[in-house]
């Protein structure tokens, strides 16, 4: 039986089973299609979501694929866009001010990439420190003046950070949290590093917008946790730390960022916010397994949707292609059952990924001009939660009457 990764109760009420999947960010490349085609097997594992009926916490069960059975390291690097960074700078903004951060502050990020976020505090004079295990994303971040450790973040470079740097008034991890699967050790390594009247400041995809929009392609094997302010509560308060504000955003179809301090520090009073959060959660039952029954019937319905469709366009002889290849994407066509016999290509703007194939479905990765050159009449957006930005730029297809298609929650047709 499986053991809940934060209380070590056994894991029996199952959210969502996503069938077999590869590791949705482990891209193919020629060699890897080449030796499946010899008879060497792709490894694959059972995605599957439980609730921890004691405390609450949604998260995967043992990811059974072998890691490293290709050798093509296929490492992610976040490319920032403009409009990104800009989102950045204004949360810096805000938080400067927020917090009273001056130059005697110290401010810490985890997960820093590119120093795309403490460039900003870099600008106001504030001292900053930041810590990702990528080596070339560290090396840009020093270029923009961010110190960086490259490395995990844990007990040992935690305790580095206070010997060389200092207590941390402001520590940032965004979208770190839920892909940490040792999540005591994490907790207790920022707790260790957070002075006495400092704030941490976290993102993460919301328990609530994953289940009310059924976004069950938002679960993949790096993301191990599917938050809720119901859990978090309890699992902060055992290490003395309490929530004290939390925001509702638009990121990754529904997030939220949480504030949060040493229980013993009462600079700040708990907003509102946090109980609203709360109740909105315990009405949808996020804390048991009555809030998840919809939660399968429903991912199956959006699988028969996105099937239907596609027989009936290829019946018609219409040409499809897929547009962004990322983990969501994955999970969606390997769930789905979805091929490179009913997908030509999927195009991407990310130069290292084109020239490979999509995990599962083997589906080609191409430039963007190939939509051009193709002309195809049908377009599925991946990366639904960037519906908006997506179509925008695709608009041109309309000129042959390329149709742009989204399925999740429901199908979308523009
Ligand atoms: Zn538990």
């Amino acid at each position: 039986m499986m053991k809940c990764r934060f209380c070590k109760h056994s894991l029996e009420h199952v959210v969502v089973d996503l069938k077999n999947q590869p590791s949705a960010n482990c891209l193919l490349s020629v060699e890897d299609l080449i030796s499946l085609k010899q008879g060497k097997r792709e490894p694959k594992g059972r995605l599957t979501t439980y609730i921890c009926n004691n405390c609450s916490l949604v998260q995967l069960g043992n990811i059974t694929a072998p890691e490293d059975l290709f050798t093509n390291d296929y490492v992610y690097y976040s490319s920032f866009s403009h409009e990104w960074v800009e989102h950045a700078r204004v949360f810096v903004e805000k938080i400067i001010c927020k917090f009273s951060l001056t130059s005697k502050s110290r401010v810490l990020e985890i997960g820093s990439n590119d120093g795309y976020l403490l460039q900003h505090f870099v600008f106001h004079n504030i001292p900053c420190q930041g810590i990702d295990p990528a080596g070339q994303a560290a090396k840009a971040a020093e270029k923009k003046g961010v110190n960086t450790i490259v490395g995990f973040f844990d007990k040992t470079t935690s305790q580095e950070i206070i010997q060389q740097f200092g207590a941390c008034d402001l520590i940032v991890g965004n979208n770190v949290f839920a892909h940490v699967p040792k999540i005591r050790e994490f907790i207790n390594a920022i707790k260790l590093c957070l002075s006495e009247e400092g704030v941490i400041s976290l993102e993460f995809p919301h328990l609530a917008s994953l289940v009310e929009y059924t976004q069950f392609d938002t679960i993949y094997d790096e993301h191990y946790f599917y938050h809720s302010i119901i859990a978090l509560t309890k699992i902060f308060s055992e290490f003395s730390l309490k929530i004290i504000e939390v925001t509702e955003l638009p990121t990754h179809g529904g997030s939220l960022r949480i504030f949060l301090t040493h229980k013993a520090n009462n600079k700040y009073p708990i907003s509102r916010s946090v109980g609203h959060i709360l109740n909105k959660e315990l009405i949808m039952k996020l804390d048991r397994k009555e809030g998840f029954k919809e939660f399968q019937k429903k991912a199956a319905l959006i699988r028969q949707n996105a099937l239907n469709f596609i027989k009936e366009k290829k019946e018609k002889g219409h040409s499809i292609i897929g547009f962004g290849a990322a983990a969501k994407g994955n999970v969606f066509l390997n769930y789905c059952g979805i091929n490179s016999d009913d997908i030509k290509f999927v195009v991407d703007d990310t130069p290292a990924k084109q020239g490979n194939f999509l995990p599962g479905s083997h589906i080609p990765i191409v430039e963007v001009g190939a939509i051009q050159d193709l002309k195809p009449n049908i377009i599925i957006i991946l990366p639904w939660n960037f519906r908006e930005e997506i179509c925008q730029k695709l608009n041109f297809v309309k000129e042959w009457g390329g149709q742009l298609v989204t399925f999740i929650p429901e199908i979308k047709i523009s």
